[in-house]
């Protein structure tokens, strides 16, 4: 369906007035006091086209917290760092477990099926660390998102950074167990250190949509025409989103939804439809998987009303 043909900026506002609707809104994360005082009543969708034009409804320009969608740019990052050998430390098959989990991990002798699970993010913070100190590397992450973003505003949240480092001890296991199979290099308070901040960046849905416009466009950034990525690895990221980006509902996003995508806890999804736009929606209740229940449900209906889907219409 050609862009022109679609009245985006109706169909936006249409999908935001149904969320205000919706009954079920699932339940907000509560692991950390500033994910469990967020309302559920929060919805945001921002689609930016690839005309650069930016529809948004809603709570689109309410910064929430980014977290596990952060995994998709620190795996660009550290593509950039190391390429391909990247794949020697993390997989890239979907885990069928819940984000945190640690039963693959003995089996698989250390590694993460793949790098949008907890795990496997914990490794890429760890190749992003080669070389440099903790402090580095979140600034230098800081500055890619602000340069995808073309926007200087965007920031990390130190509270939200210290409260990920108080309460994750799961991360903490998860860190020392693929240590001592070797699969983590540095001490794992350093490695944990870049894994929490970069979880913990604010961003709103305009800004995440803006983000994740390299992906839409094959890895190219719109701002300045220069490649972000070759095509290939923006189309390799796109199919690990498409397979891995709900850990295990991500079989049933494929279903509902069709599109890459990426959730985090915070109640975010940065979804792509290749060539056409980049879309992120926010609402902060999850599902039983941990992703946005409201989010998962206004992407389902804007693909039925656009025909984004990367199957086809319907
Ligand atoms: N900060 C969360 C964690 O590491 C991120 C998980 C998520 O967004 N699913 O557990």
């Amino acid at each position: 369906m050609s862009m022109n043909s679609v009245p985006l900026g109706s169909i936006v506002q249409e999908i935001a007035e149904e969320m205000k609707l919706a009954g079920d809104r699932g339940a907000v994360a509560d692991y950390i006091p500033q994910l469990a005082s967020v309302s559920p009543w929060h919805f945001g969708m921002a689609i930016v086209d690839m005309d650069g034009e930016c529809h948004v409804a809603g709570d689109a320009q309410v910064p929430f917290s980014i977290q596990s969608i952060t995994k998709v740019f620190a795996l660009t990052m550290a593509l950039g760092a190391v390429g391909d050998a990247l794949w020697h430390r993390v997989g890239r098959e979907p885990s069928g477990s819940a984000f945190n989990s640690i039963v693959q991990l003995e089996w698989e002798r250390g590694i993460p099926r793949n790098p949008f699970i907890n795990a496997g993010a914990i490794v890429v913070s760890d190749i992003l660390l080669s070389h440099y100190e903790p402090a580095e590397v979140i600034g230098e992450f800081l500055q890619f998102m602000r340069m995808l973003t073309g926007d200087d505003s965007v920031a990390i949240d130190q509270i939200v950074a210290r409260s990920e480092r108080d309460t994750g001890f799961r991360n903490v296991a998860l860190a020392n167990y693929m240590r001592a199979f070797g699969n983590i290099h540095h001490p794992v308070d350093k490695t944990l250190g870049v894994y929490f901040h970069q979880c913990s960046l604010s961003m709103d849905c305009r800004q995440l949509a803006r983000a994740g416009r390299f992906l839409m466009t094959g890895g190219r950034n719109p701002d300045t025409g220069l490649s972000v990525v070759t095509p290939q690895r923006a189309r390799r990221i796109l199919a690990l989103m498409m397979t891995c980006g709900h850990y295990d509902g991500s079989g049933e996003f494929a279903h509902r939804v069709g599109l890459p995508g990426k959730s985090g806890v915070g109640g975010g999804i940065l979804a792509i439809a290749p060539r056409i736009a980049s879309i992120a929606v926010w609402s902060p209740g999850l599902n039983d998987r941990g992703n946005s229940q409201l989010g998962t449900l206004a992407l389902e209906r804007l693909v039925q009303r656009t025909g984004w889907s990367v199957f086809g219409p319907g």
